[in-house]
């Protein structure tokens, strides 16, 4: 029998587009099934062609309504669209997210090309973030952001019912002697079991948080009386006077605990929370292993410090901020390599707040450490969703800052990061100033091999502006220099960035460095820039900072370019 003269190409299509998703469609106008792809089938568990049937019927009956919109508005406006629907699968219903997109066949007639993506490891991987934007790794205790969340709602509650509450900060005392003399292991340890008694003596309508190293904060709603509070703060207190036994050590430590109550003390959060902790500083000064009840005779926090916290917190608890990744791309090929974290504050009144502005205030309070902590987690869990889109290893670079660089707990944090998501070691860049390890090279060299133990790579963030020795390059183990936008800008008209820019590609050539130029605007300068030998390129030439979304997009983007044929790719833009 003669084949048509259309169904050879058609054939090759079907099969290029088995790997275009992990679902592949394709449908009449009237959004019958023309087509499915193998890894369709299997999915939805028939074994027989499923030629004819509407694609409606294979989705959640409460999605079906928005695919027939979907469908329909494609068909309409030939614009692709992307739809989350639940397929129904042999057991269960998955979230895909759908493109659809519309173009004619070899006989002119319209047809909808639905490529999915199974959006179970996108839905866990938000859900993951959200649970550790709110938890404290070590522990699972809420962190000071949910906590922060906790509060607002005791407080709301606490002003309909007119009932008051008070917030107990608790600080173990003599926990550092522990960690020190006996490891961070055991300090670990003994701090999960300290959450757990403390959280045992509560009530399940008491939240309990971690909110420092060897801090918690339980905020206990209808406890206002002396006798209640001397009840509760008597047992968290007792709870961890008996000792704890881990790994033949016998340890003992004990806590102190400074008490705030709603609505006599303060009747808002940071306040509630400032005053509790002078009160715990009161206990632990005048003897320890005790409790103390806030009174104004006791001096507070300065008032100053409180407002430039409450800025911040507030930002951190509504969720304020967020990370924007921008394409590290290679010079030649522009494919992508990797991207930056850029973090962004998006205040409801000042609209976007500047990093330049806000790290600073960040890095003077501390909350740098928490900030760059999620930061760190965030990106590297990003990262893989990145991958799975991209099919291809990239890699992620992230900046610390000087206060995380010193903080005893960045290698834990850094651990904890690539363990969670699961990343490779050299899939991680840290990207630091020359400033940053000028401060104290003695603790810098000791922490950066740690790092390299770990393979992550260090960059040499805005190189040339910091630091005059360059002496530094060989005693670190130093992977890549970013060249400073400020050196690219002028290129390339001005003489001396190009000797600079020259200068700095010799320098890494000869010490077997890579090296980034940032702020790449323009064409010349990209030329100019790899006609030298610049490797990677990052600048709003080959993309902006974006959000997560965007970048996932870009990725997709490449993917479909590479496979989707070009009688498609029109429609698919
Ligand atoms: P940086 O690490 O040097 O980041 C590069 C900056 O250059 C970013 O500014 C980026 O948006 C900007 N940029 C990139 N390409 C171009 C371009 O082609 N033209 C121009 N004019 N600018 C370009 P951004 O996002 O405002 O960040 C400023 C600084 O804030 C960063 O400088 C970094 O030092 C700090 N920062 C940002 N996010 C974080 C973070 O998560 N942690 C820490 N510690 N610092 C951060
Ligand atoms: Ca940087
Ligand atoms: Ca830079």
């Amino acid at each position: 029998m003669p084949t048509s003269v259309s169904s050879q190409p058609r054939q090759e299509l079907d099969n290029l587009l088995e790997e275009a998703g992990d679902v592949v469609f394709r449908l009449n106008q009237i959004g019958q099934l023309l087509f499915a792809s193998q890894r369709a089938i299997a999915r939805i568990g028939g074994s027989a062609p499923l030629a004819g049937s509407a694609l409606a019927k294979l989705v959640a009956d409460g999605d079906q309504a928005a695919l027939a919109a979907a469908l329909a508005e494609v068909s309409e406006s030939r614009a692709p669209k992307l739809v989350e629907v639940r397929i129904k699968t042999v057991d269960i219903e998955i979230w895909h997210e759908l493109r659809i997109s519309a173009y004619n066949n070899a006989n002119g007639a319209l047809e909808l090309l639905v490529v999915g993506r199974d959006m179970t490891m996108q839905h866990a991987t938000e859900e993951r973030l959200r649970h550790m934007a709110t938890h404290d790794g070590l522990t699972e205790l809420p962190n000071r952001l949910l906590l922060s969340d906790r509060m607002r709602m005791v407080i709301a509650n606490a002003r309909r019912s007119g009932q008051g509450f008070s917030v107990a900060t608790v600080g173990l005392d003599g926990f550092k002697k522990v960690n020190d003399g006996l490891g961070h292991p055991i300090g670990d340890a003994m701090l999960r079991m300290a959450a757990q008694r403390l959280r045992k003596t509560l009530r399940d309508s008491d939240t309990l948080a971690r909110v420092g190293g060897d801090e918690f904060v339980a905020i206990l709603p209808g406890t206002a009386t002396e006798a209640q509070i001397k009840l509760v703060t008597g047992r968290l207190i007792a709870t961890l006077q008996s000792p704890f036994e881990i790994e033949n050590h016998t340890i003992y430590v004990g806590a102190s605990v400074g008490v705030s109550v709603y609505p006599q003390h303060a009747e808002d959060e940071i306040r509630l929370l400032a005053l509790a902790d002078a009160a715990m500083s009161r206990a632990k000064e005048t003897g320890k292993a005790r409790a103390v009840v806030y009174n104004p005779s006791l001096a507070g926090p300065p008032q100053h410090d409180i407002s430039l916290e409450a800025a911040m917190f507030q930002a951190v608890r509504e969720g304020e901020f967020q990370l924007y990744y921008q394409p590290i791309v290679d010079a030649q090929t522009r494919e992508i390599q990797g991207f930056e974290t850029l973090m962004r504050w998006k205040h409801p009144t000042l609209g976007m707040v500047p990093p330049a502005r806000f790290i600073p205030i960040a890095e003077t309070n501390g909350l740098i450490n928490l900030l760059g902590a999620w930061a760190l987690k965030a990106a590297c869990v990003q990262l893989k969703q990145f991958e799975e889109v991209a099919k291809r290893s990239l890699y992620i670079s992230v900046n610390i800052s000087p206060r995380q660089f010193r903080n005893d707990k960045f290698l834990d944090v850094l651990d904890d990061a690539i363990a969670f998501s699961g990343l490779l070691g050299e899939q991680l860049v840290l990207e630091i100033t020359e400033g940053t390890l000028m401060i104290d090279p003695v603790h810098a060299e000791s922490i950066l091999s740690k790092m390299a133990e770990r393979n992550a790579r260090i960059a040499i963030d805005d190189f040339g502006t910091g630091y005059s020795s360059l002496a530094y390059l060989k005693r670190f183990p130093i992977s890549v220099l970013k060249i400073d936008r400020t050196f690219i800008r002028d290129l390339p008209g001005s003489q001396k960035d190009g000797a600079i820019c020259n200068a700095v590609l010799d320098l890494a050539k000869h010490l077997n460095l890579s090296v980034v130029a940032e702020g790449v605007e323009t064409e010349e300068q990209l030329l100019y820039l790899e006609q030298r030998g610049c490797q990677y390129i990052q600048g709003y030439l080959t993309g902006k900072p974006m959000p997560a979304n965007v970048a996932l997009a870009a990725l997709k983007e490449s993917i479909h370019a590479n496979v989707v044929p070009a009688e498609l790719r029109q429609v698919a833009q």
